[in-house]
Parts: structure tokens; C-alpha cells; sequence
């Protein structure tokens, strides 16, 4: 199925050989989802857990400031809670935390949320979604832009966190069209760099392989006046800055908002789900590229939030996905908007 064709069946078989000697082979399981009816290695012979029930409506508002930040979720997916899931801690401790917080021990509900960022005229979205390429909980964020009062064409810049599936997969169709025709897509400069790196790619396990397709996929043919790479630092959009929080992967970005006083962290996946990842800092994600760099980051990026008393929103957060995080024992605790 397009270019991301021919590396599954690698995946499966690398996966079953060894889940866990190449950081390369986890990093790569979001992108099983691109085949669609594939079922990925840590998928197969489990037990039916049922289907996700979607939040609806699908979008939620909060004010910073002047600004307003919608998040549309675009789905979730449900997965086998398995011992490659969390790297550096048995499987028995992560369903003991999970139990701790009334919440299921035999799979994990993960959402994608993208979110939009209304600043005056200016119409921002940070990260796409799954896009057509996600199981059937995914790729509803058109619906949920529309039922939030915008369409595709409104849409002035896409601001792209990292370039896993589920944050750029959005970007175009299955045929080949840009979905936000208008917009800008800004991007971090490292990040492209590494996944359109050739020689990388080469070097990449097979199981990896499709990541660096997809890549090409989205950006490849994209015309040089619509994609711009920018160094992490720097304001993107007038109240908008970007942060460097390499780890996730080596060109993970934040976006960090301020207005009239009040300050909002989009932090992407510096933590996947917050009821494993924020409670246990330390813990790594299979999806952590380099795990340690994304521990540090982690540490230091909800420190700043919390001593900044920040809201902030998450992609892999319940939804709606937005709140504030508090220290609790040596970790954090997420509460979302709406709860005291
Ligand atoms: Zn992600």
C-alpha cells in the first residue's frame, strides 16, 4: 500500500525474532498501522478487547490568554499491553500503576490529538494524525476540524512536531494531495534531516525502513515554497516558540505559547500515555528513539511546566488532552481541564 508496502512483512518477522535488541524495531510499530489490516507481531493470537468509544463532540476549547487552542482528537487505538510496551519495567509494576488508577491492565487506549491554534487571523495546527493511513478509530480529525467551525483550507501553517505516522501522516491523502492546501508546513530542521537522510535509511533495520518510506511519502515531492525547516529556539509564528526536546527522536520539538501573560506547552510525545510516562518519569516508551535523551528531556521539560504552573497539552494524552501537570511522589500527575 503505497510506499510504506514491503516493509511489514520485515516488521513481523523482525519483531518476532527479537522485539527488543534495536531502539529501531519498537520506534517502527506505529507505522504497522499504515497497511491497515495488518496486525502487527505484539497484536496477534491476542484476545478481543473491543473497540475504543470515541469522545464525543471530538473537540474541546481552552483560552491562553487571547489565543484559543482546540483540541480534535483524531482517534485512538487500542493495544495489547505487552512486556515490550514499557522498556525498563515489568510487566507486572506497569499493570500495578495501571490498576492503581482504576484503569485496564490488559491493553492501553492510546489517543492522537492534534491541536489547533487560533492566534487573530492566524489559523495553526500543530501535528496531522494518522491521516487515511490509521486502523478505523483514526483519521477522524477533518470531522472534528469541521464540527469545531473550520475547514482544511483555513488552516495558514501545520507546525510538525516530529515525523512518526501519527504526527504526519495527515498531511496528504492516499492520493497524493496536500489536505491543507493553503498551509505552510513547518518543520524541525534536524528531524528532516535524519529521516530524509538516504544513508541512514540504508543503515536503518528493516523494521525501521518503512518510517523512512513514510517520511518520503509526505515530503518527498513537497514543493520548496510550502516546507519550511527551521533550528529548534526560534519563534515559528508570532507567540509561538519551539523547543528542542530530542530523545523521542533526534528532531523531537515542542511549541511553547505565550499570551497575555498566560502559557501554554504543546509537548507532543515527551511522554506517551501520562498515567505510565508522567507518574514514572524514567520510564521509557518502545517508541523512545533514545531513551535516555528522552528521560532527561522529560525531567526537565514538566519541571518547567510545573514551576511555570503552565497548561499544557499532550498528542497521546486522554482526552481532551489539555490541563495542567503536578508533582506527585517522583513523578507527575497530569489533571486535565475541567477537573479541580
Ligand atoms: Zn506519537
Amino acid at each position: 500500500m503505497i510506499a510504506t508496502g514491503g516493509f511489514l512483512p520485515e516488521l513481523e518477522r523482525f519483531v518476532m525474532i527479537d522485539r527488543r535488541r534495536f531502539l529501531g524495531a519498537a520506534a517502527a510499530l506505529p507505522f504497522a498501522y499504515a497497511a491497515g489490516g495488518f496486525v502487527p507481531a505484539w497484536a496477534q493470537n491476542a484476545p478481543n478487547f473491543g473497540t475504543p468509544t470515541l469522545p464525543s463532540p471530538g473537540f474541546r476549547r481552552i483560552k491562553v490568554g487571547d489565543i484559543e487552542v482546540i483540541a480534535l482528537i483524531d482517534g485512538i487505538a487500542r493495544r495489547p499491553l505487552g512486556e515490550e510496551f514499557v522498556k525498563n519495567a515489568p510487566l507486572a509494576e506497569v499493570r500495578a500503576e495501571l490498576a492503581s488508577q482504576g484503569l485496564p491492565t490488559e491493553y492501553v487506549d492510546i489517543p492522537f490529538t492534534p491541536f489547533l491554534v487560533v492566534a487573530g487571523n492566524r489559523r495553526i495546527l500543530m501535528d496531522t494524525g494518522l491521516g487515511e493511513f490509521g486502523p478505523a478509530t483514526t483519521g477522524k480529525l477533518f470531522d472534528n476540524l469541521r464540527a469545531a467551525g473550520f475547514q482544511p483550507a483555513d488552516i495558514d501553517t501545520v507546525l510538525i512536531t516530529h515525523y512518526h505516522g501519527d504526527h504526519i501522516g495527515g498531511l496528504r491523502n492516499k492520493a497524493g494531495e496536500f489536505v491543507f492546501p493553503k498551509a505552510k508546513v513547518m518543520v524541525p530542521a534536524p528531524e528532516h534531516a535524519f529521516w530524509m537522510d538516504d544513508a541512514k535509511m540504508a543503515a536503518a533495520p528493516e523494521a525501521m525502513k518503512g518510517a523512512f518510506q513514510n517520511v518520503r511519502r509526505v515530503f518527498a515531492q513537497m514543493p520548496a515554497d510550502r516546507l519550511v525547516r527551521f533550528e529548534p529556539g526560534i519563534e515559528v509564528v508570532p507567540g509561538i516558540r519551539s523547543v528542542a526536546a530530542y530523545g523521542h527522536t533526534p528532531g523531537h520539538t515542542l511549541y511553547h505559547l505565550r499570551s497575555a501573560g498566560q502559557s501554554f506547552y504543546y509537548v507532543a510525545d515527551l511522554t506517551n500515555m501520562p498515567a505510565l510516562f508522567a507518574r514514572n518519569p524514567d520510564w521509557a516508551v518502545a517508541f523512545d528513539m533514545d531513551a535516555e535523551a528522552a528521560r532527561k528531556v522529560r525531567r526537565e521539560v514538566f519541571a518547567q511546566i510545573v514551576s511555570e504552573n503552565s497548561m499544557m497539552g499532550g498528542f497521546h494524552f486522554p482526552f481532551p488532552a489539555m490541563g495542567r501537570m503536578v508533582a506527585r511522589g517522583n513523578g507527575y500527575e497530569f489533571q486535565p481541564v475541567g477537573v479541580a
